[in-house]
């Protein structure tokens, strides 16, 4: 899974008339690279790791990055998979060519795999569909889809989801947010007892299941609407590239928000050897898992039953793009029901991280992890082998300078996450398996959709974000100028990821780069969240409506993202200088006057809506320490421009300023998230919450709690100041 993704189910934009095939660009050679900057912050003396750039750029190559994803994504490899372990190896075989000290590290989690599964529809007794009808294409239609057909995938389903078998009638409840169920109720149309019909978008799966079981439904269906990814965006797969009538979006139901991971291991790793008492048993995991059956469907499948639901027409924002009226279902009896038959073989099962490690030679304890998951819910071309077959040519051109002498300062750790779909759980068992390496780990780098279309985005902690920038003025875009340049003219034309929240931004420049905050639902989440490692997560998007789908394979990527896997390489050249940057920096370039900056923005936001909902908290002692914070941050910088023989306690210091951000009991009634500035929001999913204790205390109108939260988050700020202060005020 994405955010990215999911922020793309709302958030696509129709421009699919701009097709890439009609001007396809041309690969960029060290003849189009842009001047390396004179200078760049963390370094004293830029010139020769800018010669040590030129080298590295000039080496991942487009067309090996095309072979790579053919190979990576030629079979469906769900984790824990003959086809997933495949991959593995494969993987691993690149890194050890490379010259990377390689190993898989296998974990035990708990999975579900659909064993059958029947959805049958019926209006007053007769049958009115009967499925899930697979996913097709019409082979003679713009040259249908060669990958459909492979026995391999698996019946369209949701990860977590528990086995049952359920008869009840229907009620559509739109999105299924909070506001959708509790606009039902004022509408009088119960919940309790139904199967509750939703569509993907606005917010993480999984919560859509954790309100319609909160509020009494018996089972889940969740179909993609056209409207939002489908034929009212753009053509259809495989004349364009949104959802065409069969295509099903899979996914995890996980209620990531409590914890993200292997259900059973909150907080520990699932090592193959951990015993089952450690474990929580299968049956008591009801805080992560739903206890509901709930299931995806396409259109095709969901259209009859939500055609013939009566009750009143639906409020008008609800309708979708089917050509027909939306009614809510009745309030009582109702003439639509719904049979839902899932039978799910539920066990541990065997998955795979991949972990390739560059030792370095005067920090080696301050770790630079960069990582992509590899396991896809079918083929993955997009999600997430892109992100891979890019990772890897960023690991051909490290393996070129190894080659070369070169040797990084920090150790570099490179992985392949598996299980990152189920729930982000190659990722979090290996942190968890990792607890006193993340403390001194510097950096965390992501990426999950690597290419998607040609608009590069990124997101990242605002420590990060002028790092990420200067990177992007590094790298050559297939479109002319730098990905600096392009980045930031697709943002003035609002087609990146991040358009339209103006909430989150401290100062609203036409001139500068917008850098997103890090929600959740890729594999930042453990480092960042759980262990306050400085993260980012980068990748270049365009319409894509196949997520999850048996079509998000190797044909649909070659006609509708990136034919000449000129995006892939720029993938891996930006992914590559982060890892290469954040190895090789004097001083750790993270920019706590920034950072501070932006929490005293999203205090006073935060202090806004308690004044509108009539709460009666006490900010001032938050604002104070936000800008003692900023201040701190500005007094930190100009150290980090001089030190010399005291670096290696500067960087110490540095680091430790993140890890005071991180509130040692966690979040209310989600302990395991202990970031005091980010967190996957309750009730959102995938979206930042920002300063999340005090927000989500607003949003429940809960004054006692609110204050509380006021006061960690005053306690960690604080804290965070007070450690670079020390630094500030303690010169060589
Ligand atoms: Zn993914």
């Amino acid at each position: 899974m994405t955010r990215q993704a999911a922020v793309a189910l709302f958030a696509l934009l129709p421009f699919s008339s701009v097709s890439v095939s009609q001007n396809v660009p041309a690969s960029t050679s060290p003849a189009n690279f842009p001047a390396p900057p004179s200078s760049v912050f963390g370094f004293h003396d830029f010139s020769a790791q800018a010669r040590l750039d030129q080298t590295f750029l000039a080496v991942p190559d487009a067309k090996l990055a095309g072979e790579e994803l053919k190979e990576l994504t030629k079979a469906p490899h769900w984790a824990s998979s003959p086809e997933d372990y495949a991959t593995a190896v494969y993987v691993a075989n690149k890194f050890k060519a490379a010259g990377l000290e390689t190993e898989i590290v296998p974990y035990k989690v708990l999975l579900n795999k659909p064993v059958h599964i029947l959805i049958e529809g019926f209006d007053n007794g007769r049958k009115i569909m009967s499925g899930p009808t697979p996913e097709h294409v019409d082979p003679k239609v713009d040259g249908g889809d060669p990958f459909q057909d492979d026995k391999r995938i698996l019946p369209a389903f949701n990860g977590s989801s528990p086995s049952g078998d359920v008869t009840a009638p229907v009620v559509y409840a739109n999105y299924g947010t909070p506001a959708d169920f509790k606009k039902l109720a004022e509408m009088g149309i119960p919940v309790k007892g139904k199967i509750v019909l939703v569509r993907y978008g606005d917010n993480y799966r999984g919560i859509k299941a954790y309100d319609a079981q909160r509020a009494g439904a018996v089972g889940v269906l969740i179909y993609s609407d056209p409207a939002d990814d489908g034929y009212v965006r753009g053509d259809a797969y495989p004349k364009g590239p949104y959802r065409p009538s069969t295509g099903v979006q899979r996914g995890a139901v996980q209620f990531l928000p409590i914890y993200p991971g292997d259900a059973t291991t909150p907080g520990i790793a699932s090592t193959p050897d951990l015993p089952d008492s450690k474990r929580i048993p299968a049956d008591k995991i009801q805080s992560n898992w739903p206890s509901i059956p709930v299931n995806p469907l396409s259109y095709q499948d969901a259209a009859p039953i939500l055609q013939a639901l009566g009750g009143p027409d639906t409020p008008r924002p609800w309708q979708g793009g089917l050509p027909f009226t939306y009614h809510t279902g009745a309030a009582e009896g109702g003439k639509v029901t719904v049979h839902m038959n899932l039978q799910m073989d539920t066990k541990l099962r065997t998955i795979w991280d991949v972990i390739g490690k560059i030792p370095g030679t005067q920090y080696t304890n301050d770790w630079v992890v960069a990582g992509n998951h590899r396991d896809a819910w079918t083929f993955g071309a997009v999600d997430p082998n892109s992100g891979t077959a890019a990772m890897l040519e960023s690991v051909h051109g490290l393996g070129v300078l190894l080659k070369q002498g070169w040797k990084p300062k920090r150790t570099i750790v490179i992985a392949s996450w598996d299980a990152e779909e189920e729930g982000l759980i190659g990722s979090t068992e290996w942190v968890e398996a990792h607890p006193d390496q993340m403390k001194n780990a510097v950096a965390y780098f992501n990426t999950d959709v690597g290419v998607s279309g040609p608009n590069f985005d990124a997101s990242a902690v605002p420590s990060l974000a002028e790092f990420i920038r200067q990177i992007t003025r590094e790298v050559p875009s297939p479109k002319g100028g730098t990905v600096y340049d392009q980045w930031l003219a697709s943002q003035k034309a609002n087609l990146g990821r991040h358009q339209g929240r103006p909430e989150h931004a401290p100062t609203a420049s036409v001139d500068q780069v917008h850098v997103g905050e890090l929600g959740s639902g890729s594999d930042f989440t453990p480092f960042l969240q759980h262990d306050g490692v400085p993260s980012t997560d980068i990748g270049s998007g365009g319409p894509y409506g196949v997520y999850h789908s048996a079509f998000d394979n190797y044909n649909w990527f070659i006609r509708n993202a990136d034919p000449t896997f000129v995006y892939e390489q720029q993938q891996a050249r930006v992914f590559g200088l982060e890892i290469l940057h954040m190895a090789d920096a004097d001083i750790l370039p993270y920019n706590y006057a920034a950072y501070g900056q932006h929490i005293e923005h999203y205090i006073q936001a935060a202090s806004a809506r308690a004044t509108q909902s009539k709460l009666q908290l006490d900010f001032a002692p938050l604002e104070a320490a936000a800008k003692r914070l900023t201040a701190a941050g500005s007094a930190v910088e100009s150290r980090q421009n001089m030190a010399g023989s005291d670096a290696t306690s500067l960087n110490q210091t540095l680091r430790a300023t993140e890890a005071a951000l991180l509130i040692p009991e966690g979040l209310p009634k989600r302990p395991w998230y202990k970031h005091a500035i980010y967190a996957p929001g309750e009730f959102t999913g995938y979206e930042a919450v920002v300063i999340p204790g005090v927000n989500e205390g607003i949003d429940a109108a809960d004054q006692a709690r609110t204050q509380t939260q006021i006061g960690r988050l005053t306690e960690a700020l604080n804290r965070a100041a007070s450690v670079l202060e020390t630094a500030a005020h303690n010169p060589q």
